[in-house]
Parts: C-alpha cells; structure tokens; sequence
C-alpha cells in the first residue's frame, strides 16, 4: 500500500524531554500532515533547562539505521540535527540519495548548556554545503560557519539580533531572497531551532516552493513560541 502523505526524515540527537531534536521534529512533522521518520545521531541526557551529556553514535549505528529506510521509503525531504563532527555529517549526506532536499540545522551548542558539534573544519565545509539545500544557522553559528551562501541557501535565524530580533532572512548566493519579520515578542523555547527547521523540512515535502515553506515554517514556529509560557512547546493547540 502506497502512503498519500510525503516522508520526512529526520537524523537528529534524541533529547528526552521532546523539546528538541528528534522527538521535536517528528512532532512538527506530523502536524504539517507529513509522516515523520527519525535516524538517532546521540543520545543526549537533559531536561528542559538543564544538559547532562550527550553519547554520540558511531557512524555505523547512525548509517545503520538510515540504510533501510532509504531502501523501503521515498523520502521526500531530510532534516539533519546534531553530529558529532563535519566528517560525520559528509558521510550521512554522501548516503542520501541525490534530489532530496536536505535541510541542515548546524547545532553548536545546546540551549540548555552543552557543546554540539565540535570543530567545524572549513576545508571540509563546501563539498558538504554543495549538496545541501538549506542551513539554517543562528547568528553565532553564521559567524563560526563563514560566508556559505554561495554554496547553498541561508536561512539566517534572527533570534540573538540586536536589532531587529527575531526577523529572518532568506539568502541564496549572498543575494537576499525574502525577509520575515516576527510577529512580536514570544516565550522562548527549547528546540525552536529544530522546529523550525523541521517544519521548513515539511514545507519542502509538501512541493512547496523555498520562500513560502520558510514562511509556513516561521509561523509555525511562532505559533509553538506562543503555546505556552514554558520551556517545552505544545504543537496541538
Ligand atoms: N538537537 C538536540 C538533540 C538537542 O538536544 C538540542 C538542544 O538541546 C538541539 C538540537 C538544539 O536545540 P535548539 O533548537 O534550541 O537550538
């Protein structure tokens, strides 16, 4: 039996909590009436608001799990979360097949505390960019990543701005595709970034052109800012 609803996959950390990573990502994409996949990168321990660790899966593990996938399901769009490293990241792209859009959201650090992603290695970036539809980098992790938009497009989230914070900008090859502005001053929550770009993920999966899944997804992401007044979105509101 064929499904009528496109196939998201997500390869992201587990976070317990459900609040970021996978868990996050699959709930975003079944709201967007995708049917949501997970790859497990790590295993993180945390809560919330606070980080304990984080085990990484040995690339086996992570390839593991995503081959049999790959080989029963037509996969629509793939989410990439946190890796441990580049090299990491290269080889789950260099095993996705070509034409998929791949989203990439390049986490450094956790927001509850705790380092992800560690050295970036520019030698290695273009290659890996090249293949990537869309990064979805906050401001300091732009800075770290350096001037990629001529490799591929940026969604340069505005949340750490000082000015104009919260509004988004859209780039392809350094050129400023679209703006979006926020709607207003929202709580903050664990795993926005992973909303988000789960949700644009979605968007792609559904045939929809880059601007208007950006700005599906930005709403979406501001409705799940504004569920609640904790940390942890809801998404069925
Ligand atoms: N992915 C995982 C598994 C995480 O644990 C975290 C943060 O804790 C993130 C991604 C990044 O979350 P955010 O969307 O808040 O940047």
């Amino acid at each position: 039996m064929e499904y009528n609803r496109p196939i998201v996959l997500s390869i992201a950390g587990l976070d317990p909590s459900g609040g970021a990573g996978l868990l996050a990502d699959v709930k975003t994409v079944e709201q967007h009436r995708c049917l949501g996949f997970g790859v497990a990168t790590a295993w993180t321990v945390q809560t919330e608001n606070r980080f304990m660790s984080v085990y990484w899966l040995p690339l086996e593990d992570i390839l593991a799990q995503l081959r049999p996938l790959l080989n029963q399901y037509p996969v629509a769009a793939v989410k990439i979360g946190i890796v441990q490293h580049l090299d990491v990241l290269r080889r789950i792209v260099d095993a996705l097949p070509a034409g998929i859009p791949i989203v990439w959201d390049p986490v450094m650090t956790a927001s509850a505390g705790g380092t992800l992603l560690l050295g970036i290695g520019r030698e290695n970036l273009q290659g890996i960019l090249e293949r990537i539809y869309l990064v979805t980098p906050n401001l300091p992790e732009s800075r770290v990543l350096g001037p990629v938009s001529a490799y591929c497009r940026v969604y340069l989230k505005g949340g750490h701005a000082a000015t104009g914070k919260g509004t988004d900008i859209l780039y392809h090859h350094g050129v400023i595709l679209q703006r979006f502005p926020s709607g207003g001053a929202l709580p903050a929550k664990h795993g926005s970034g992973c909303i988000l770009s789960s949700a644009i993920s979605a968007g792609l999966a559904m045939g929809l052109d880059i601007i208007t899944a950006c700005a599906q997804a930005k709403a979406y992401t501001e409705k799940a800012l504004g569920s609640n007044t904790q940390l942890l979105a809801y998404h069925h509101v």
